[in-house]
């Protein structure tokens, strides 16, 4: 279930609400209760940067790879 992200303009608070997506576009209440809240652009897998990545540097196969000094 995705995530959007909610900020509200009756006290600023910024907020995360999960919810089916086509209900994406109904009114989410802040966590004070106000209900004048505007959905943020979100940023989830937007951005393909900064990712870690599980494949390991180095150490392609051999064992005189420099780290053990044999
Ligand atoms: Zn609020």
């Amino acid at each position: 279930m995705p995530r959007y992200d909610y900020r509200c303009r009756a006290c600023g608070a910024t907020f995360e609400v999960s919810r089916p997506m086509r209900e994406a576009a109904a009114p989410a209440a802040c966590p004070q209760g106000h209900d004048d809240t505007v959905k943020l652009l979100s940023t989830v897998a937007v951005t393909g940067r900064g990712g870690s990545a599980p494949a390991p540097s180095g150490g392609g196969g051999g064992c005189c790879g420099g780290g053990c000094g044999c």
